[in-house]
């Protein structure tokens, strides 16, 4: 096996133990083991990182400098690449991603975003004139100026860190803005990388930052609170979300948030059910159903539901899931202990609350991480607890529907709106359905909107901004409008 390094903390562009010489360990979700440790920040070295942040926006070229920083990214692009092998060790011990998500989300689709991220930062047009006005007897050019908007306190959870901390990051670090990035205390090492990666390209000191730690509410909430950090970037829980929000509200800080989901997978009467019913194991399984965007729901025409759920029960219980270095295994553990009992708890609830359990819904025999069988609920109404809170494991619960206004109606009876997706003989009819669906992102007949130039992020309560797309830029930027005499 790979073995880590203990890793340190960046903060003006030097790897630093913790002040308090403290360290954390990293537990490996395949196994339960130590796989390593890292630095355990707290709000002092928190405060030395805003400090630093804080400098190099104030007192460096960075924000203004398009081509130092296309300079930079373009090296931090490379090192990304020489680091590629390095990273998906990490992905897999301590994600416990399975070999086969290493080529989507867990490690070479993120790397190969960036480029898209450089390619906009070259083209993207942060200036622009306004033909003159004369509104109140002063005839005026106008300039709309495209700024960046200060310094980021970047927080993340341990799904899909590189992903999430590269959508992040990268943008912002090309837009002008400088970063701290606190990722989740699970997943330290697939932020410290990046630090790796910025410290040998010729980025400014203080540019980038990231801080480990195993005390996430105060070491976060530290970057909410401090007046120094202009933006915060989030995301995770609604709940959590929900108390960033108010604590920027002190300040009207500027936030973005990517939030839960509980997204609804609607089979029409006219799908062709041998081929759609078992593609929802995929859905729900990827990654042991630790996606904000997991179809979680599935709603079935209610003519067919026992058919769809024999359907269902064959494809769970086939789903494989016990050797993680497979290529063709996409659903490992989850990622600790307390997601294990979080999920087996929703298990609980799901059959007090009269839910019947098709299949799984235990813990496998013979495995040593944090494994949760595939899951199926049959029997589930739309108002129970496990159809509208975000479970975060590989579990599924089917809904019956009375046709398509129905289940549009069930879709959209949730307080997220994070993803979706319809299936129909139909283009037409699966393409109105997805009009009246309120999510930020969703998929027709099995189309794809994972990629680089599609802003992804949510209605409702699952969020506030778009991620990636030119829209993901456009968020850690302010807009400055300047008038001058014509
Ligand atoms: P979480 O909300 O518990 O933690 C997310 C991050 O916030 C972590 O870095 C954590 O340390 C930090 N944090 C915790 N309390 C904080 C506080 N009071 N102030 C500031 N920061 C704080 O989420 P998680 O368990 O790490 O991740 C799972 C959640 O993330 C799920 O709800 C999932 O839907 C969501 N998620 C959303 C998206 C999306 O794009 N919408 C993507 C992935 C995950």
């Amino acid at each position: 096996m790979t073995s880590f390094e203990d890793s340190l903390l960046y903060i003006d562009g030097r790897f630093v133990p913790a002040k308090s010489g403290k360290k954390y360990p990293n537990i490996g979700p395949t196994t339960g083991e130590v796989i390593g440790y890292a630095a355990d920040g707290s709000t002092e070295d928190m405060d030395a990182a805003i400090a630093a942040a804080r400098r190099a926006f104030d007192g460096s070229t960075w924000s203004t400098d398009r081509e130092l920083r296309l300079k930079v990214l373009t090296q931090f692009r490379e090192g990304l690449h020489a680091n590629r092998e390095r990273i998906k060790a990490m992905a897999m011990a301590e994600a416990g991603s399975p070999v086969g998500c290493l080529a989507g989300p867990q490690c070479d689709a993120p790397i190969s975003f960036v480029d898209f991220v450089l390619e906009t930062l070259r083209t993207f047009a942060f200036e622009r004139e306004l033909p003159v006005a004369n509104t109140m007897g002063v005839p005026s050019r106008r300039l709309v100026w495209k700024e960046a908007a200060g310094v980021v306190g970047a927080i993340t959870p341990w799904n899909v860190p590189l992903q999430i901390n590269l959508a992040k990051c990268f943008p912002a670090l090309a837009a002008g803005c400088t970063v701290i990035l606190k990722p989740a205390p699970e997943t330290p090492w697939l932020a410290t990388v990046l630090a790796e990666i910025a410290d040998k390209t010729d980025m400014p000191p203080g540019v980038f930052n990231v801080i480990t730690s195993a005390m996430p509410a105060a070491v976060g909430e530290q970057l909410v609170v401090d007046p120094r950090v202009d933006m915060i970037s989030f995301t995770g829980s609604t709940g959590v979300g929900r108390r960033i929000m108010a604590v920027a509200s002190e300040q009207v800080k500027k936030v973005f948030l990517e939030l839960g989901g509980k997204s609804a997978f609607i089979v029409l009467d006219d799908a062709d059910f041998e081929r759609v019913i078992p593609t929802s194991a995929f859905f729900v399984l990827y990654h042991a159903g630790q996606g904000c965007a997991s179809f979680t729901r599935l709603l079935v025409p209610r003519a067919r539901y026992e058919e769809a759920i024999g359907m269902l029960k064959t494809a769970f219980e086939a789903f494989p899931y016990t050797d993680p270095t497979s290529e063709h295994q996409i659903m490992g553990p989850l990622i600790s202990e307390r997601q294990r009992e979080r999920v087996l708890g929703y298990v609980k609830i799901g059959q007090e609350e009269g839910a019947r359990l098709v299949t799984g819904g235990g813990v496998p025999e013979g495995l040593k991480g944090f494994y949760v069988q595939p899951t199926v609920f049959a029997d589930v109404h739309n108002g129970m607890r496990i159809a509208q809170e975000e479970i975060f494991g590989p579990v599924l619960v089917v809904i019956p529907h009375d046709g398509d206004d129905d289940a549009v109606r069930i879709a959209n009876d949730s307080i997220f709106g994070l993803s979706g997706g319809v299936a129909s003989a139909s283009n037409k009819r699966a393409l109105a359905v997805a009009r009246r669906i309120r999510t930020g992102t969703y998929s027709v007949n099995g189309g794809n909107y994972f990629a680089a130039d599609t802003p992804f992020g949510g209605y409702k309560q699952s969020g506030i901004g778009r991620e990636m797309g030119i829209e993901g830029f456009e968020e850690y930027l302010q807009t400055k409008s300047v008038a001058i005499p014509a």
